[in-house]
């Protein structure tokens, strides 16, 4: 079996779980809740047409009258949890960026790279070049992939396009990608990655593309209903906090709610901007200062930590999870899967640097890529735990401890994906 099959029937009872791991309980998970993962020993999983309709444990299940007509999936002392949801990719891109990986080894830094015409203008440039068709094959085959690590739920960003037809390309795929596939793909609009080249180097260069994002982009994006978010790049290199600001504002105006790329290069201030208009979630955060955790800390905004890229970049700075953690913030990880600077669609392999890098315990690591994540995206009422009500999106590790997920690394330990009770996923053979 594999990336999107059907098969089982609409009631599904699982159970021979050695762990199951609920999540359920306080939404978002902070501090010390952070590591609770509900875990249910021997538990069982009873779906009715996609939907979880009761959890618990096997003996309490199958006294279910409806559990005894279910069909029945023994997942032989596996661990079940739900479905990692991956809450910062840029799903759309023509090609990887290999070419640079070596320059990088090298020791070139990812600006010098960008300054020197590579970086996201390369990929700007094919992304321009290439057919909805094209980019529309080489995402499906990376939803596979995300599938297959046990990801049901990805958000995925524009900005390998930023002009208005590339943009509303890549956005408009993201809606045809959602009909076509099972992953569920929750649509952020990225014009404010980079400044493009036509615009760069040019009087009021700048300016003039940040009046084409909020006066004409954000408003035709906004009334084709192609985006719930407005990102912003805010670092060296890219849109300052000023503009980020005007860019935000300009999003919220038009119903998309901002989230942010914020403190990865440099501190710019733009976590404590983007925490004052309510951000969704503020993303990256390496350089952040005492007084942006505490903002974070005390507020609503999901501060997202995407370690693939400072293990792709080879850089020693990770975010400071622990002090986030201690401070009271919502952390989530995501995978930031990008062809630039982490080119992974692996989830298990963020938690294991989640683990050795991030120094987060591994059921810390488990409830920040599930139950944290969707509320990052505005989705913790029904996906990223499980529970009764909410859409049966499972992920079934051949492990036997969850703290084998991330112990593992380099190797696929999924077994099993289902979105909304169905398999998108089934490693053959085991
Ligand atoms: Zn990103």
């Amino acid at each position: 079996m594999g990336h999107n099959t059907g098969g089982l029937p609409s009631n599904l009872l699982i159970t021979g779980a050695s762990q199951l791991l609920t999540l359920r309980g306080r939404v978002p998970r902070h501090g010390k809740a952070l590591s609770d993962l509900g875990i249910v020993k021997n538990g069982a999983v009873l779906i009715r047409d996609g939907v979880i309709a009761a959890v618990g444990t096997r003996a309490e299940i199958e006294l279910l009258p409806e559990a005894r007509a279910a069909e029945k999936l023994d997942v032989g002392g596996r661990v079940v949890l739900p479905g990692f949801v991956d809450s910062h990719t840029h799903l759309i891109h023509a090609a990887s960026r290999a070419e640079e990986y070596e320059l990088k080894i090298a020791g070139a830094s990812y600006e010098e790279i960008a300054r020197k015409g590579g970086g996201i203008l390369t990929s700007v440039k094919k992304l321009r070049a290439a057919t909805a068709e094209v980019l529309k094959k080489r995402a499906h085959a990376a939803l596979g992939e995300f599938a297959a690590h046990g990801t049901t739920t990805l958000e995925a960003k524009s900005g390998y396009g930023l002009d208005v037809a590339s943009e509303l390309k890549i956005l408009r795929l993201h809606r045809e990608l959602n009909r076509e596939q099972p992953l569920e793909i929750v649509s952020t609009f990225l014009g404010a990655h980079v400044v493009p080249a036509e615009y760069r180097n040019k009087p009021g260069g700048a300016e003039r593309y940040v009046a084409l994002l909020t006066e004409r982009l954000i408003p035709e994006v906004a009334a084709e209903k192609l985006a719930e978010f407005c990102d912003v790049f805010c670092d060296r290199g890219a849109f300052s906090r000023k503009e980020s600001k005007k860019i935000l504002q300009a999003g919220k105006k038009n119903g998309l709610l901002p989230r942010i790329h914020a403190e990865q290069l440099t501190r710019t201030g733009a976590t404590q901007m983007a925490v004052q208009l309510g951000a969704a979630s503020c993303d990256h955060l390496e350089q952040v200062n005492k007084a942006d955790i505490q903002a974070l800390g005390k507020s609503k905004t999901v501060a997202t930590l995407l370690p693939g890229c400072d293990f792709h970049l080879g850089l020693k700075k990770y975010a400071p999870a622990r002090e986030l953690i201690g401070a009271g913030a919502t952390v989530a990880l995501a995978t930031d899967y990008n062809p630039g600077t982490s080119p992974t669609m692996s989830m298990p392999m963020i938690l294991s640097l989640a683990c050795t890098q991030l120094r987060m315990t591994p059921a810390e690591a488990i409830a920040a890529a599930t139950i944290n994540a969707a509320c990052s995206v505005l989705r913790d009422h029904k996906i990223g735990s499980l529970d009764a009500g909410k859409q049966a999106d499972i992920a079934i590790f051949d492990v036997v401890d969850y703290r084998e997920i991330p112990y593992y690394f380099g190797v696929n330990k999924c077994w099993m994906t289902l979105k909304k009770g169905r398999p998108v996923f089934h490693k053959a053979h085991t």
